[in-house]
């Protein structure tokens, strides 16, 4: 024994009357621990607390031990002594566990991993009775709640590949964690079920004991698992089927939801990450701590092993390792479903690809199938803020659960978002009605312009789709002229060119003369303006064409045919129901793009929808004072639903998130990440006759011959089926149904575009001509 060892010795016999024969240092993060040993063979660990040791952790570590040896717990786990003078809170000395290190078990089969799981999982049973002030108030590093913090120490660690690796499990959990922590189920948890934590049995079969509940916080129930997992993996050839075994013990004995498992695989990554981003910084702090360096080695190669699984394969396999049944409820299989849908639905109500999906939970930018199956979505930008997102359903709960009514009441929510809307928007739009869909809206702008001009006729998009009314299928030239169309809403229905610079009438050769095709276009607007003598009411176009196959006018258009609609006393709306609220990135409204200091672009009207409410219905206009004061002609405007208490916590949530996450410029970043994706694409793949967009609203046009542009829309169909099975949600759009629409919920991750990238990459070269 050394001088230390005796000192321990000393203390036990001091504090705790105990004769120990012999002690041994032991490592440790942060006490000081020895083994001591009596002559009839009892063992014990005395720890004695570092001084930077909190007594408030002391003391919560010793109530959880306290709590712990009143359950029946078939598992060893270490009992305070408890001394005759009274507590001694900084001194302790615990009952040794027995059984051999996990550490130093040779083989570990998936019998004794899922006993990890297991014996994880009965702890948290036991501790969800143990509530202690200082478990919800600690906020360590360890926590994997807050391991987003060591991402910015990752240039710490000396390789770049390997920080590569760390950011790749960083940016993973971000994009997982980020909206899911609201709905994993709390608990207290040990914190740290590592491969020193944990003693297995002497043949090597099951757990037998845990010890250290020094990280013991209030977290949530599947950050035990995940850190269980994280070490019980290591060493191993398959990591993966590793940690599944962990997480597959764990649910036998305490069953985990659907959220739980879907954020597994990341969770483990991130424990791994964390701790190698801490090895990295204590290496330079703390020289020769060896125990703080003891699992890095192995952890390098378990977090590459790990990294060449996709998220969506991970998650897969962990729902089939907890043989998750399928939909949460029940509910139909997809094919009687199906069959359901065709005797009660309406048949021109179509659905999406060749099997169809049967989705029954959404979040971030995933969308689930029944059997539990993620699919990145790329192209719904109605739950612009991501599916689910628990800031909007948690304003719509709280306002549902209080008062839902109409605009006849005084109510602060309507004033305060018409107030939050108009101050989006350039002056002099200022005045907000609320409605419930974007066809409501555009006929309400159509009322406003008529009412304010007392003139009839329109102009409207070559591709433009502006709602399914009656007055709207004849205004969207998509519906009127493609299949089942008939034709204009009448007379005083005039179509303008799309300002299409691929394959429209003016296209973009790559010269000087590309500068001129938006002054070319608005041209075409003036042409069409003269061809009746009827003046014109107003201009109803989409600031960039939707159906119409993710077209953005070419730069000066807008500015140009404003001006031409303007001088012939016509007033200008703009659609935005599917580009608005930042999606195109360097604006926040998409007319916003073709605005410049010289020649500002600003609407009479502006139409709002789809992504205003985040999947609840509601839609806007807003206009100019003048306009809402002459449509005030004494006939009431009243839309029983538009503008509820409801509707208007929803739509302030929504841009809350969009303001608070910095969506406008995730989609501005990203979008450039997805053009430069896809340029390089096209550049392997001759399909690919077009990439065009801005921010998350990117189109692709798909054709046979680059030169003649013959359409391939069989092809844009197999590449959204292709990318489908492997788990990217695309679809196909434009008049000549050629063009793959990307316009996902702005939430998505770098991380999502890179493998969008990767998938369509697959797709394409699937499906390329031979
Ligand atoms: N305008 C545009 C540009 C649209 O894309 C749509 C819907 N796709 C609408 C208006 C109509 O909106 P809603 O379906 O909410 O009536």
């Amino acid at each position: 024994m050394n001088t230390l060892e005796q000192q321990a010795v000393d203390l036990a016999t001091e504090i705790y009357g105990l004769t120990a024969t012999t002690a041994t240092a032991l490592p440790g993060e942060m006490d000081q621990n020895f083994r001591l040993e009596t002559q009839d063979g009892r063992r014990f660990i005395l720890k004695i607390a570092a001084d930077e040791r909190d007594d408030e952790l002391l003391d919560l570590e010793n109530a959880a031990l306290r709590h712990l040896a009143l359950e029946t717990l078939p598992l060893r786990i270490p009992r305070l002594v408890e001394p005759p003078s009274g507590p001694s809170e900084r001194v302790r000395l615990l009952t040794w566990v027995d059984g051999r290190l996990w550490v130093d078990v040779p083989e570990r089969g998936p019998a004794l991993r899922r006993s990890l799981g297991a014996a994880a999982a009965r702890l948290d049973r036991a501790l969800a009775t143990f509530h202690h002030p200082v478990a919800i108030e600690r906020e360590h590093d360890w926590d994997l709640r807050w391991a987003h913090r060591q991402a910015r120490h990752v240039s710490q660690v000396a390789e770049g590949n390997r920080q590569a690796l760390l950011d790749h499990a960083f940016q993973q959990y971000s994009g997982h964690l980020r909206d899911a922590w609201p709905t994993l189920p709390p608990s207290v948890i040990h914190g740290d079920l590592n491969d020193y934590n944990v003693t297995v049995d002497e043949r090597g079969e099951s757990v037998f004991g845990l010890f250290d509940f020094g990280d013991l916080t209030a977290s949530h129930r599947v950050c035990e698992v995940a850190i269980a997992a994280a070490y019980g993996c290591l060493g191993e050839d398959d990591p993966v089927a590793a940690a599944l075994d962990v997480l597959a013990g764990y649910h036998q004995i305490l069953p985990l939801e659907e959220d739980e498992i879907a954020v597994f695989f990341p969770l483990v990554c991130a424990r791994l990450a964390v701790s190698l981003v801490f090895a990295a910084r204590r290496r330079a702090q703390a020289e020769g701590n060896e125990y703080l360096l003891v699992t890095e080695k192995p952890a390098w190669t378990a977090l590459e092993r790990l990294a060449q699984s996709s998220p969506a394969q991970g998650e897969d396999r962990a729902r089939g390792m907890c043989e998750r049944k399928p939909a949460p409820g029940g509910g139909q299989a997809p094919d009687s479903l199906s069959a359901t849908r065709k005797r009660r639905i309406g048949p021109s109500l179509g659905l999406s690809y060749r099997q169809p999906l049967k989705i029954v939970r959404g979040r971030g930018p995933y969308l689930f199938d029944h059997r539990g199956r993620p699919f990145l979505d790329l192209v719904n930008n109605v739950c612009h803020v991501g599916h689910a997102h628990p800031r909007v359903v948690e304003a719509a709960h709280r306002q549902m659960a209080r008062l839902n009514t109409n605009t006849r009441y005084l109510y602060d929510g309507l004033t305060d978002y018409a107030d939050r809307l108009a101050s989006l928007l350039p002056e002099p739009l200022e005045v907000c009605y609320f409605v419930n869909s974007g066809s409501e809206a555009n006929e309400l702008a159509l009322r406003l312009a008529r009412t304010h001009t007392a003139r009839r006729r329109l102009l409207v998009m070559e591709g433009g789709y502006h709602g399914h009314t009656e007055q709207l299928i004849g205004l969207s030239h998509y519906k009127f002229l493609g299949k089942g169309g008939a034709g204009a809403a009448g007379p005083d229905v005039s179509v303008v060119p799309a300002p299409d610079a691929y394959r429209g009438r003016h296209r973009r050769t790559g010269g000087p003369q590309d500068a001129d095709l938006g002054r070319r276009y608005g041209e075409e607007v003036g042409r069409v303006i003269e061809e009746s003598n009827d003046p014109v009411a107003a201009f109803l176009c989409e600031s960039l064409l939707s159906c119409g196959g993710q077209v953005e006018p070419p730069a000066g258009y807008l500015a140009d045919a404003f001006e031409r609609v303007r001088a012939a006393g016509g007033v200008c709306i703009a659609d935005e129901v599917q580009v608005g609220f930042g999606r195109v990135g360097e604006a926040f409204w998409g007319f916003g793009l073709q605005s410049t200091p010289e020649a500002p672009v600003v609407p009479d009207i502006v139409v709002l929808g789809k992504p205003i409410g985040n999947g609840h219905p509601m839609a806007a206009v807003v206009t100019r004072r003048e306009f809402a004061e002459s449509f005030a002609t004494g006939m009431e405007f009243f839309c029983t639903f538009g503008g509820n208490p409801v509707s208007c916590a929803v739509g302030l949530a929504v841009l809350d998130v969009i303001e608070e996450e910095g969506l406008q410029e995730n989609a501005r970043v990203l979008g450039g990440r997805f053009l430069a994706g896809l340029r390089q694409l096209a550049g392997r793949h001759p399909l690919i006759g077009d990439v065009r967009g801005r921010g998350l609203f990117l189109g692709l046009e798909l054709v046979r011959d680059r030169h003649t542009l013959e359409p391939a829309a069989e092809e844009a169909s197999a590449i959204v089926e292709e990318a489908k099975k492997d788990g990217f949600l695309l679809s196909t759009d434009g008049p000549l149904h050629n063009v793959i629409k990307i316009k996902p919920p702005m939430v998505l991750t770098a991380d999502d575009v890179d493998r969008t990238l990767r998938a369509l990459d697959r797709a394409f070269a699937a499906h390329s001509p031979s």
